[in-house]
This record gives C-alpha cells, structure tokens and sequence, in this order.
C-alpha cells in the first residue's frame, strides 16, 4: 500500500498509525534539516506525545535550506509527510508510521521561511544540520568570514543560511510585537545550544550589532544531548519496508529500538511535555553531552577508519571483527572513560557496556560509510578534545594517535586491499591531497590547523601519529592494530 493519509486504515493492520486527528494539530516547531535523524527522534517523541492526547499545538513544519532538501520534500509531500519509522533491536522488529509533521516549507524560498517563523503559533525553532552546519572552527568558534556568512551579512533580507533565516524572523517578529521563539539544537555538538546561539548571534552581528545583542541577551538556546542511531536510508530499507510490512514508503526511517533525550528547560514561548514521554529535562546538560560524544560518537570514529579500511561494510560486522572490538575497548578504556567526567545516575562502565551493544545490533544496517563520512567536522569535536583533556592529565594520547593516522590512511581514498573509497567528506579533495603529502610528511596532515589547532606542535602527540602513520603505510591496518594491542 502505498504511504498515504488516506491509506492508514489499510495499513493499521500491519504498522501503528497515529491514534491522533492529524487536521486537527497546529504547527508550533519549524525543524531545520528534516533528515532521518529528526524523523527517528524528535518527531517521534513528538508521536508519543500527540499519542497521549496532549502537545497538538506543536506539530512540526519542516523546513531546509540545501539543494538536496527539494527532493526529501517532494518525497514526504508525496506521502502527506507521513514517515514510516522501523525500530529494531536483537529480538523484535516493529514499524509505527509517524504523523507529527503536517507541512514543509519550500526549499530556498526565504520569505516564505521567514513569514512562517514570524507566525506566533510557532514557538519554537529546531534543527538537525549535522555537525558542520554550524560555521565554526577548530576551537568551536563561530567564523563569520565564512562566505555563505557574510552572504548573509550584506543580504540580511534574503538570507541564505539557517542562522540568517533565524535572525529575520526573530526580526519581524520583534517588529510585529511576537514573542520571540526558542531554538533549539539537535546536534552531535559539544554545548549545542551555546553554538547554536554565537551562530545565530554572529550571523547578525554583521548587519545589525544593536539587534544581535538583543537576541544573546533575550532569546533561550537550551542545549540537548541527543541519542538514537539512526543510518541513512537506502534501496535496501524501502525494500524491507514494502516486503515485510507491505508499506510502500518512498524514505522510512530505519533505527534502533533505543533512544535518549536530555534538555535544558529553558522555553521561555513554552513547550510541549516532552518529559511525559521520556524525555529528561536537567539543569545542566553538559555532563550527559561529554559522555556521550566522547564515549558514543568518538567509539563510532574508531572502529570506522580501521574497518573502512579493511573493507568492512556494516558496523556490526566492524564489531565482530576481533582486532577492530579490541581496538575499541583498549582505547576507550584507557583514553577516553578516564577523561569523561562523572554523570549524575550513571555508572560510565555500564554505559560503554550498552554503547558496546548497539554497535554490535546486526538488525540495524549501520554502514561503517556512514561513521567514516565528514571526519573533517567531526574529529574536532569526537576526538580531538578527548586527545586535548589526556594532554592535560598528563597521559600521552597513543591511541587517539592511532585513530587520527587512521583517518588520514583513509582519506588517501584507497583500502587496505587496493579498493578506491568514494569521497566521502565535504572536504574530501582537500583531505586526499594532505594524506598523500602525509606520506611523505606526516604534518602536512596535521597542519590542518581548522582540525587540529596547535597539536602538531605537541610531540607527545604527533610523534606517535607520525610513527603509527608509517606503520600503516608499511604494514598495514590489521598488523598496526596488533601492535598498538601489544600482539605484533
Ligand atoms: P541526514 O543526512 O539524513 O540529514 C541531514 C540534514 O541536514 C539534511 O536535511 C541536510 O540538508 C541538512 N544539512 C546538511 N548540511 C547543512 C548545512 N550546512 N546547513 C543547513 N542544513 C544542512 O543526516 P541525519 O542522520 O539526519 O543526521 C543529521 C545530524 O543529526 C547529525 O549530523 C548529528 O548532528 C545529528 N544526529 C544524528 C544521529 C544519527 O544516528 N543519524 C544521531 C544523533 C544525532
């Protein structure tokens, strides 16, 4: 059956459908990026909520500013903007279609975004625009030289990028005398709503200093920790979807079964109840936040780069390969759990042992592609803090060495075996070009100074990069594996 509004009753015997009157929720939350994470997590949330009969003022209006986000759109128009969400873990396969989103903005169409944000039913602002969305550098600062940035800064009236279009509809709402909505992160990003804030408030320093002053002092940017892992969408998941649950959806969402929110309670407009069904609302998130983009999202950095490398496809696969889990548990265990402060409730060795799990999920279909892509936005925030804080408690970081020569070994573009690597990076042209400089000097990679900052003036960490690194080109992934594991 193909996905549709007036298909539900047809598919309610096979899926969950919403409960819930859909005409009859109001837009309160325009989510930037409506990719499959939002769609495997806020928005189903948001369906547990509008479940219980409550939030149906806060339905979602999609929105996106990249090309790419034309066709997503014109996929979920297609389908009433219904979404078909699969959640998998070892024993149990269940498909719930999710209705909380009702519309989508046209893509590029600036006044028609900024009109919507002015809207007063909308009171908050999310988004999901991966971890190079946010324009900021090695350090995490926001850099507003940026051309898409000062773009945005001459053209304040036709902004191009999210932290523009947030800035005019703060705008005309202060002009139309609208309280001014609360935004809202939900990104893999160390202290999200803080970098989300410099973004929005950097952005408009360019063109009206007094006005971006009045957003850093008034309008609420709460941080979140999110979690759930949740791969891109391929062939093979439409196919599933039709197969086994008879659902012709033309972009499912495939996800494991769990799933983490913690929020800073800070929505001055208001909110739903998210806490009703779930969600931990805390007054500092940053605790939860380290833990899990050191622990998670580095754990995903280092078994990705070594799998990739020796051709492994899926990151269960990565798991069950020996070298690559020990790998994982030696250097977590001696170079990032140590260096993770405490998390109130939560056992830190516990924790690794669930992570450890849901890598290891076969049902999933995670793809070490997936891990391995945009290394150069996502070492800076997954890795290389982690080396910063062993630098500073005065352990050397050998094996978070080991990860970045790593992913310098994959990004010359060639497996262990002689297989070419697609690009697989934003940056990827550039990135090729160091790792083959690398080759011959190993700082030639570590002079990308927008990843690395100074380390490559540290010897306690780029002598052992520059020695794993030569190892790697001479003996390979598996063999410099066994030798950081002590076995070669
Ligand atoms: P996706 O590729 O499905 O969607 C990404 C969305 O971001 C798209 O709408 C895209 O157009 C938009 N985007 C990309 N670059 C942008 C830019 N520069 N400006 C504005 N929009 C931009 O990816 P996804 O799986 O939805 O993941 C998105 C983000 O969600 C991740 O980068 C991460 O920060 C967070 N997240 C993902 C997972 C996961 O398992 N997938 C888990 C936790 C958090």
């Amino acid at each position: 059956v193909r996905l549709s509004a007036a298909t539900l009753e047809d598919i309610a015997g096979k899926a969950a459908v919403p409960g819930y009157d859909r005409a009859k929720l109001v837009p309160g939350i325009l989510h930037f990026g409506v990719g499959n994470f939002h769609r495997a997590h806020q928005a189903v949330y948001l369906d547990d909520l509008f479940e219980t009969g409550e939030g149906h003022d806060f339905a979602i209006v999609g929105a996106g500013v990249m090309p790419s986000d034309a066709a997503m759109r014109d996929k979920l128009a297609g389908q009433d903007y219904l979404t078909t969400v699969v959640e998998q873990d070892n024993a149990r396969t269940s498909a719930r279609v999710t209705g909380p989103m009702v519309d989508m903005l046209p893509v590029g169409d600036a006044a028609a975004i900024v009109e919507k944000l002015a809207d007063p039913a909308i009171r908050i602002v999310s988004m999901t625009v991966t971890e190079g969305g946010y324009f900021i550098d090695s350090d995490g600062v926001f850099d507003p030289s940026h051309p898409a940035i000062a773009a945005d800064g001459q053209n304040p009236d036709q902004p191009k990028t999210v932290f523009g279009l947030i800035g005019a509809g703060l705008k005309l709402r202060g002009e139309r005398g609208i309280q001014p909505f609360t935004v809202m992160s939900c990104d893999n990003i160390p202290h999200n709503g803080k970098v989300c804030r410099n973004a929005v408030v950097g952005t408009m320093r360019l063109s009206d200093p007094a006005f971006a002053d009045w957003i850093d002092q008034t309008v609420a940017f709460p941080s979140g920790m999110v979690d759930r892992i949740t791969p891109a969408t391929s062939q093979r998941e439409i196919d599933h979807c039709r197969e086994t649950f008879g659902i012709d959806d033309a972009w499912p969402v495939y996800c494991e079964e769990f799933k983490q929110w913690v929020l800073e309670d800070d929505f001055p407009a208001g909110r739903p109840a998210l806490e009703k069904v779930g969600v931990q609302f805390v007054p500092d998130v940053s605790p939860y936040e380290t833990m899990k983009i050191r622990i998670l999202n580095g754990g995903h950095a280092i078994i990705a780069y070594p799998a990739g490398l020796m051709d492994v496809h899926f990151v269960h696969e990565a798991m069950e390969t020996d070298l690559v889990a020990r790998f994982l548990d030696k250097l977590e265990a001696e170079e990032v759990l140590p260096i993770v402060p405490p998390v109130p409730d939560t056992d830190l060795a516990d924790y690794y042992a669930l992570i450890k799990r849901r890598f290891a999920n076969p049902k999933i279909g995670d793809t070490v592609r997936r891990l391995c892509f945009d290394g150069s936005n996502r070492q800076p925030k997954f890795i290389i803090l982690s080396i910063l804080d062993n630098l500073k408690a005065g352990r050397d970081p050998v094996g978070l060495a080991l990860e970045s020569a790593l992913w310098c070994r994959y990004c010359r573009g060639v497996t262990d075996s002689g297989k070419t690597i697609e690009p697989n990076d934003p940056n990827w042209g550039h990135l090729v070009e160091r790792a083959k400089a690398a080759e011959t000097d190993p700082m030639a990679w570590l002079a990308m100074s927008e990843v690395y900052g100074s380390l490559k003036d540290e010897p306690r960490f780029a002598k052992p990069f520059a020695d794993w690194l030569a190892m790697l080109a001479e003996k390979g992934t598996a063999a410099t594996l066994k030798a950081y594991l002590g076995e070669g």
